[in-house]
């Protein structure tokens, strides 16, 4: 993801929070999403089609709902003069104020954080949210330099798929002087070229790595010694590097360059992985150890104080296995929840199914189950936390293990 403004994630996570709560009456609520370069019209004439459909809806209220929604949103895409570059999200429905029967449509407008490649038209009883939330969460971004002394290329890695960034030419000659030209006088020349050629690199490479992507570290490629010349010579902005993962051989530089590194690259990235998870388990049982209340572990405490907002960085099992069982008394609302070993959880559901209300005795109940982790992550996504999960199978993660498979270190002390 392209370095993003905090505040507006914020506050883009905060509306798709709010929206994904929101239900309609029936299946009213409008999810647009528009792709970078679709044109507004083009969009404009799929909703006129959609209008026409939905005026067979057979409910009045559910029909003029969706009908409302409809013109509501076509009138609002009229203003754009073109797709904003990323492309446009809208949320638009008839939405309840207090109680049923005073619905009012609102209308959400959403740019969204990366560019947008698929068109979405639904109408639902609820809107969709999710191709936005999977945007918010942080990718980890790996840049590549693939160089010799004729060229660079420069990519981007970002979850499995890599983009060429940028690709600069040299301009240096050949190893080999003309005729007449003087040995020493030669070498210089080429030297200055190429000095020139390594600036204008690490420039490219700040202003690709740093401004726009904000890279977790690089990976530097290419046949022969120049790149270990580049590199050895500090041409790179500082923090590029020391961010240097790994410098590997290729039998080019350039754009096919950069391809072959990102076969190499998913062990760098394993590995890269392993020493982050292990900082990450130290740095948790530091802050244990030195009592300043900035760690605390177990399942219900972090739970607890993930929904508080205290929470930086969550740390998991993947061995973890729980399922958050809730059941939801259908006649007055209230929730039982317990976390329970995924062995377990199908007996629990039973119990609690037959079990009676603890506020109005009806035993009839809403049984909803979620894999731990995905519950977490969820709450997680609420407050911007961070949420790692950890391997068990290395010394730290049977560290992590040992204290209960869950733990968290906190943004602010919390009692
Ligand atoms: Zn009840």
């Amino acid at each position: 993801m392209s370095k993003q403004d905090s505040v507006k994630l914020y506050r883009l996570r905060r509306i798709l929070n709010e929206l994904a709560q929101k239900k309609g009456r029936g299946t009213e609520l409008i999810s647009l999403y528009i792709p970078q370069g679709k044109p507004i019209h083009e969009v404009i004439a799929t909703l006129r089609e959609e209008y026409g459909t939905a005026s067979n809806i057979k409910s009045d209220t559910t029909r003029n709902h969706v009908l409302d929604a409809l013109t509501k949103t076509m009138q609002r895409l009229k203003l754009y003069t073109r797709t904003p570059e990323n492309g446009l999200v809208i949320f638009c429905g008839a939405l309840p104020t207090n109680g049923p029967g005073s619905e009012v449509v609102r209308i959400y407008e959403l740019e969204p954080p990366k560019p947008l490649s698929v068109f979405l038209y639904r109408c639902d009883d609820h809107f969709h949210t999710d191709m936005l939330k999977d945007m918010l969460k942080e990718d980890k971004v790996i840049g590549i330099i693939a160089i010799d002394s004729t060229e660079a290329g420069l990519g981007v890695l970002e979850s499995n798929r890599v983009e060429v960034v940028d690709v600069i030419t040299s301009g240096v000659g050949g190893k080999h002087r003309a005729g007449g030209q003087s040995a020493r006088r030669f070498e210089r020349l080429r030297e200055m070229e190429l000095n020139d050629y390594f600036n204008r690199v690490a420039t490219h490479a700040k202003k690709s790595f740093i401004d726009s992507y904000n890279v977790i570290g690089i990976i530097v490629a290419g046949p022969g010694p120049t790149k270990d010349e580049f590199i050895k010579n500090g041409y790179l902005d500082y923090r590029l590097q020391k961010g240097v993962l790994a410098v590997l051989d290729t039998s080019y530089a350039g754009i096919e360059g950069v391809r072959e590194a990102l076969d190499k690259a998913q062990d760098v990235l394993q590995e890269y992985r392993l020493i982050e998870e292990k900082r990450l388990v130290r740095r948790l049982f530091d802050e244990i150890n030195s009592n300043k209340g900035l760690a605390i572990y177990g399942m219900q405490e972090v739970i607890d104080t993930l929904k508080s907002g205290a929470v930086d960085t969550l740390l998991v099992n993947d061995n973890i296995n729980k399922v958050r069982v809730v059941a939801r008394c259908k006649r007055c609302g209230n929730e039982q929840e317990a976390i329970v070993n995924r062995d377990r959880y199908i007996a629990l559901e039973q119990e609690l199914s037959s079990k009676a209300c603890s506020r109005c005795s009806s035993t009839d109940h809403d049984i909803n189950d979620q894999d731990i982790v995905e519950y977490i992550d969820e709450l997680a996504f609420n407050t911007g936390s961070r949420v790692e999960v950890i391997s068990s199978n290395t010394e730290e993660g049977k560290m992590l293990e040992s204290i209960g498979g869950i733990a968290a270190i906190l943004r602010y002390k919390v009692r």
